[in-house]
């Protein structure tokens, strides 16, 4: 199978301390990919090193089977990497349109093409168009944050805890757009402390407990797994 994104034996570390070990991670094109753990657990920081922002110590991070670990944050956007970044953010003084338009590295043909498509599949967007971020409530703050990166037309979208601060419906709302996201041709890379919707969204998992990945395969085969529910995530 040929991955967009792969990562072979990755070590990451903040000073002397390891925050990722070994971390052997794929993804393939049109695939919802969740990687699940406790707090503190890694995700954060293996999203962040296929972004470009955290340099690897060691290992391979491999986009369309090439080396990237020199390419900076900016250039690995334009190759195709749309990133979510834990935290909703949007510009507060801009509006809904706005904040989608100075996303898009398209024409203002495509731009306008490719906002419509934000506003199908998050519908509440375009009620909101013309209001301003911070007026947003915090589920249609995180649908505008998804939707600004999606403005780049990534091939991998890295989505870090979408689902943060919202209400059960809202985490429904955002969280059950991914498959169809991805289905569109976007590979989704699903960052998620909530282990039971990210299994219902996704295709296939990694559990990551203190830096390493202890178990993956198959979401469905995931969600009946007791041994990551009970050991690795306390009982979420
Ligand atoms: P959360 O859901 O809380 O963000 P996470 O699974 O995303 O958790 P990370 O944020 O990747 O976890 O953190 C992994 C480990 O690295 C943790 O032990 C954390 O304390 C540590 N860490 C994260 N950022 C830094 C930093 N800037 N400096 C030092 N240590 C850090």
């Amino acid at each position: 199978m040929k991955y967009i994104l792969e990562t072979r034996n990755l070590r990451v570390q903040y000073g002397e301390i390891a925050a990722l070990r070994d971390v052997t991670f794929r993804i393939a094109p049109g695939e919802a990919v969740a990687l699940v753990g406790a707090n503190g657990a890694g995700k954060s920081t293996l999203i962040k090193t296929i972004t470009g922002l955290l340099r690897p110590k060691d290992g391979q991070l491999l986009l369309d089977g090439a080396d990237v670990r020199t390419v900076p944050a900016n250039r690995r956007a334009r190759m195709g990497i749309g990133y979510s970044p834990e935290g909703r953010r949007v510009f507060p003084g801009l509006s809904v349109r706005e904040n989608l338009e100075v996303a898009s590295f398209g024409s203002r043909r495509e731009t306008r093409r490719l906002i419509d498509d934000m506003y199908a599949i998050f519908p509440a967007l375009k009620e909101k168009e013309t209001s301003l971020g911070w007026t947003l409530s915090g589920g249609q703050q995180q649908m505008l944050a998804i939707c600004r990166a999606l403005m780049s037309r990534p091939r991998l979208l890295l989505l870090d805890e979408p689902s943060l601060g919202l209400s059960p419906k809202l985490t429904d709302d955002v969280l059950f757009r991914i498959p169809e996201i991805a289905k569109a041709g976007t590979a989704v890379v699903l960052a998620e402390q909530n282990l039971t919707k990210a299994l219902e969204v996704t295709d296939r998992a990694y559990v990551l407990r203190v830096g390493s990945i202890v178990l993956d395969g198959a979401s469905s085969d995931l969600r009946s797994n007791p041994t990551v529910r009970s050991s690795f995530l306390g009982g979420l």
